[in-house]
């Protein structure tokens, strides 16, 4: 299990196959409710901020494991097989906040990372379309335009060419200093989504130049179902030269990761 800051994710075998599972973590009373209910005389392995709390609220042993280490363990499971699987790479981990790891053939280290991630993304979203669920976001986000909430490096340079790509934002949300036009939600929410894409991406590819690495495997929840937010990451990270990986499941891997480590 990966008891996160806003999902849990459970990891579990049951016929010989894995099963993945996802709840909201302020569920945690009805999960626990849930587990003890699915599973008596199984094992089980707890990573995450809320692992103390799941863990009080079950009845039975729990070992647990140190979230950093469990979702590496649960990467390195997801990439195996897979073809040009990028042995060493940055990790980042876009959850209710974004974490960085860099993991290499010897070791994996946290090197930090940003409060801009998937809780923003639903933060800003009720602030400034109140919108407030995510399927609705999601769903919504395709529907809007950037174009006058966001200031592009062309729009600077109006009229001369710009020294870098013209289509780079210059200003997230930098256009509305100027005389607001008519703004739907949707325009604010793919703007959102414009801003903790360009945001985790950037703090991403300076990780990866200052390491020497060239792959950035991105994973979390905030990437379910959220194509805008997938084309944003890939298409920037891939504009400044690095290589994109969005790994399927992938926000699975702190529970996988667990599942992993069950003596
Ligand atoms: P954590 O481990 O911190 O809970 P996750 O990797 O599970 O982080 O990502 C949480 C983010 O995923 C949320 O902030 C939100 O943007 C997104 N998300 C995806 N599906 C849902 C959902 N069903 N409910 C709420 N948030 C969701």
């Amino acid at each position: 299990m990966d008891a996160g800051g806003t999902l849990i994710k459970i990891a579990y075998i049951k016929d010989g196959q894995l099963e993945l599972r996802k709840f909201p973590s302020v569920k945690l009373t009805d999960i626990a409710a849930w587990i003890s209910g699915h599973f008596t005389e199984v094992e089980l392995c707890v990573t995450g901020g809320k692992s103390d709390l799941l863990q009080k609220l079950l009845d039975q042993k729990v070992q647990q494991i140190v979230e950093f280490e469990a979702t590496c363990r649960g990467v390195l499971h997801l990439l195996q097989g897979k073809e040009q699987m990028p042995e060493e790479h940055v990790l980042t981990n876009v959850g209710t906040g974004t974490s960085i790891h860099i993991v290499t053939k010897d070791e994996h280290f946290r090197i930090g990372g940003t409060g801009v991630g998937g809780g923003t993304l639903l933060g800003l979203s009720r602030l400034l379309a109140e919108v407030g669920d995510y399927d609705d976001i999601i769903r919504l986000a395709p529907q809007g335009s950037r174009e006058h909430i966001d200031l592009k490096v062309s729009q600077i340079y109006e009229g001369s060419v710009p020294p870098i790509s013209g289509d780079l934002t210059a200003s997230n949300f930098g256009n509305l200093a100027h005389d607001p036009v008519n703004l739907n939600p949707p325009d604010y929410l793919a703007s959102v989504i414009g801003l903790v894409g360009e945001t985790v991406t950037t703090v991403s590819v300076h990780a990866a130049m200052q390491h020497g690495l060239s792959t950035i495997v991105y994973i979390g929840s905030s990437f379910i179902g959220n194509e805008m937010l997938r084309k944003v990451v890939a298409d920037y990270t891939i504009l400044r030269g690095a290589v994109p990986v969005l790994l399927d499941n992938g926000e699975y891997s702190g529970a996988i990761g667990a599942l992993l480590s069950i003596e």
